[in-house]
């Protein structure tokens, strides 16, 4: 199979859908692989480590796309990428599409078969190809917090750890999932005072002992949250219902309560945000301030970190990508239940259910 590894176009993105390794693998295997030039540039992989792989490095998008068997990104395509589509055409990176009816309707006209990352499920039924972005962005969250804690990024001017006699600071996270466990790992590491909130008591409970009582867990109720929320000098949302968007469970009142110089990052303003003051922001301008308070709020944490992203998402996606240039996609799709779910778009048919009702069409 030849496969293309376009560079990514939306703004500011940076990570790469295939490593230098994974175009060794699938070169190993048999296949062809096309990749862009400089596609990993951002992600410190250089045109000369794929070519040095055996990769084929080619001059233009147009190229990568056109002579591909199957397209391997990491977003989903921006509206001058639709271009690209044709019959037959496999696209294999994170699509959203349920906001995206242009994407959608391009996808089915030329009918691609489109399979999305973050609808793809292990025998678990959990999200693989999720879970190492939460891995990434609940790390980031505590050490961009740190950073906005600084006096110089309008913070109180507090040390995360404190030093000896002088207290370390209050960590608290909203959420006990992916997100909130690995950010609760790096702000205990870095020494602060961690509170961790989620409405499960089953995951608090693993929480406490994955912690060893390290951590102080409470149960999300609106009382609690006001209590640990007016405490804290690092607020960190993490909620997810799936599917739905993020419940605001730190209310605007609880923020105006925070401490002047207090920081919030909300992780989950990818999902709408958890904290009713938090709203998008972008890594050109990813804070502002409400009520002395600042906040970051970037959609894309783990852009700002491309390298170990890249990394991390392709340890993920590489096995499917492995299986469906192995297979084909529609052998893969019948033999693999996990990659079968993640199929949105085939053959020129709307095959995901929660984009259907998204976008309010027939299902
Ligand atoms: P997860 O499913 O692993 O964890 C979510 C947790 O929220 C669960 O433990 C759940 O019990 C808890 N929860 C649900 N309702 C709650 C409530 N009312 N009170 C307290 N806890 C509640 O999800 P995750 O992988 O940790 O992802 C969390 C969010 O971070 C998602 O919205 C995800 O899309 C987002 N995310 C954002 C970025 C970014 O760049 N901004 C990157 C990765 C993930």
């Amino acid at each position: 199979m030849i496969i293309g590894v376009p560079k990514e176009v939306k703004d500011h993105e940076s990570r790469v859908g295939v490593t230098p390794a994974g175009a060794k693998a699938l070169i190993e295997a048999g296949h062809k692989v096309l990749v862009e030039h400089d596609a990993g540039a951002l992600s410190a992989m250089p045109d000369d480590e794929y070519q040095d792989a055996g990769a084929e490095i080619v001059g233009s998008a147009y190229d990568v796309w056109r002579l591909a068997d199957m397209v391997v990104k990491v977003k989903e395509p921006v509206e001058k990428e639709y271009r690209h589509f044709r019959e037959g055409l496999v696209l294999f990176t994170y699509l959203h599409l349920a906001p995206i009816k242009d994407l959608t309707d391009a996808l089915l006209d030329k009918k691609v078969t489109g399979i999305a990352y973050e609808t793809v499920r292990d025998r678990a039924g959990a999200l693989p190809l999720l879970t190492p972005m939460s891995e990434v962005a609940g790390r980031l969250s505590v050490q961009v917090g740190a950073e906005y804690l600084t006096k110089e990024h309008g913070g109180r001017g507090l040390l995360l750890g404190g030093v000896p006699g002088v207290p370390p600071a209050n960590v608290c996270i909203i959420g006990g999932g992916v997100v909130g466990t690995n950010a609760a790992k790096i702000a205990l590491g870095m020494g602060a005072k961690v509170t961790l909130v989620d409405l499960n008591l089953n995951r608090l409970r693993e929480l406490d002992d994955i912690f060893n009582g390290r951590v102080f867990t409470m149960a999300s109720n609106s009382y609690n949250i006001g209590r640990a929320v007016s405490e804290a000098d690092l607020l960190i949302g993490g909620v997810l219902i799936p599917g739905a968007a993020a419940p605001k469970i730190v209310t605007r009142a609880m923020v105006e309560k925070m401490k002047k110089g207090a920081v919030v990052v909300d992780v989950a303003i990818d999902q709408g945000g958890c904290i009713e003051t938090a709203h998008p922001t972008t890594h050109s301008d990813p804070s502002y301030e409400v009520n002395g308070v600042v906040h970051y709020c970037v959609t894309n944490m783990p852009a700002a970190v491309p390298n170990t992203s890249t990394l991390a998402l392709t340890n993920a996606t590489f096995p499917y990508v492995m299986k469906l240039a192995k297979l084909g996609a529609t052998a893969a799709i019948q033999e693999d239940n996990g990659i079968a779910e993640g199929v949105n778009t085939y053959a020129g048919v709307l095959t995901y259910e929660a984009v259907a009702a998204a976008q309010q069409r027939d299902w």
